[in-house]
């Protein structure tokens, strides 16, 4: 039974889902205490919730805890079974977490295809979105040797949710490892996205990011979507960076100029381009470089990256690896700064 303790880090709920996904993985049972002390509202919500249930079923596993606001989890794994599933989380909650919880033990454990239908919200803030999934998460499990294709059905918004994804998973018999490459030069595309919401909305979104980014002699080209649903809206910059294009979003909300959505998306990916300016290799992301790294600790030869950022969550991630792991995984670099990851190959 591996003891983890939820408080770690950055005591959110991503050493709950990493545990699930390394548990099924493993064969390993786990004992989690103090499930996200580190956030206001502790214990399991919705988006945790649905998580444990859905690791259980594909899983056969036996829980002890998942409950509404449990701290505690007992979590004793089955075999994997590859099928189609849906899961409805009820809220606006992450369905891509809930996805990225299920997706590895599809793929390399088991010798079928599967379908996972997840509903709930598609577009939240603290998650990856479903664009990002698509674009990015997904390129780069392709660059390991995944298949995986998505479908959003329906977006899904805060506070409303009622969004749907469609994701279809082929088995992999082993991941790859993966070496960044050298930064090559930058284009940017994206889309400005409404649903529900008047049609100047997007036009804003999209002037306000493609000027900002003209000022610093940035070409974008970005077009225009109308989505079912809703209220919300997205503005998305994908820059094509190798092996996988890095997608940065801002999401509107209630109060919140169209102006302000398009900033964050600008902000976020002017920051990483700044990093990049400085590094030798390609960057990964901060938010995906807390997730690649489960998939690599999972194959058996070595990677070595940069990272535009050494975050919380990515230094938390490394801890639940190590705790389920007998794998050398070292991180340098200052938290805040661009770092390094490194993992041996597995003997
Ligand atoms: P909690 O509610 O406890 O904060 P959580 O379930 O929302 O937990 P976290 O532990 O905060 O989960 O993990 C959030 C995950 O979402 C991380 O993998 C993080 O990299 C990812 N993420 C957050 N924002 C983005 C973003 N803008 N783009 C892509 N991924 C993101």
């Amino acid at each position: 039974m591996v003891e983890l303790d939820g408080s770690m880090g950055e005591g959110g709920g991503q050493i709950l889902r990493s545990s699930l996904t390394l548990s099924l993985l493993t064969g390993k049972s786990f004992h989690l205490r103090h499930i996200r002390a580190g956030r206001t509202k502790p214990g399991l919500q919705p988006q945790h919730l649905m998580s444990v249930r859905a690791a259980g079923t594909i899983g056969q596993a036996k829980v002890r805890g998942d409950r509404q606001g449990s701290q505690e989890l007992v979590f004793e794994p089955g075999k994997i079974q590859a099928g189609n599933y849906r899961f409805e989380i009820g809220t606006a909650g992450a369905t891509g977490l809930v996805l990225q919880t299920l997706a590895l033990p599809l793929a390399l454990d088991t010798d079928a295809p599967s379908t996972l239908t997840i509903t709930g919200g598609t577009h939240t803030t603290t998650a990856p979105c479903f664009h990002f999934l698509d674009v990015t998460w997904r390129a780069y499990l392709e660059h390991l040797g995944m298949r995986i294709r998505m479908r959003m059905v329906r977006p899904g918004f805060y506070p409303r949710g009622g969004g749907e994804i469609e994701v279809q998973i082929q088995p992999c018999p082993a991941a790859l490892g993966f070496t960044a490459g050298r930064a090559g030069p930058v284009r940017i595309t994206g889309f400005s996205a409404i649903a529900g919401l008047p049609d100047h909305v997007a036009r804003r979104q999209a002037r306000r990011a493609v000027n900002r980014l003209r000022d610093q002699s940035l070409e974008a080209h970005l077009h225009e979507e109308t989505w079912e649903g809703g209220p919300g809206s997205v503005l998305a910059l994908v820059v094509d960076t190798t092996p996988a294009p890095v997608l940065f979003f801002g999401l509107g909300a209630r109060g919140k100029p169209a102006e302000s959505v398009a900033d964050e998306a600008v902000d976020a990916l002017l920051g990483y381009l700044g990093r990049r300016r400085e590094g030798e290799t390609e960057l990964v992301d901060p938010h995906s470089a807390d997730q690649l790294v489960l998939p690599l600790a999972l194959a058996r030869p070595a990677s070595d990256f940069a990272v535009a950022e050494v975050t919380p969550h990515l230094l938390t991630n490394l801890g639940v690896l190590r705790a389920f792991l007998d794998r050398e995984i070292v991180c340098e670099g200052e938290e805040g700064k661009i770092g390094r990851v490194r993992m041996a190959p597995q003997s």
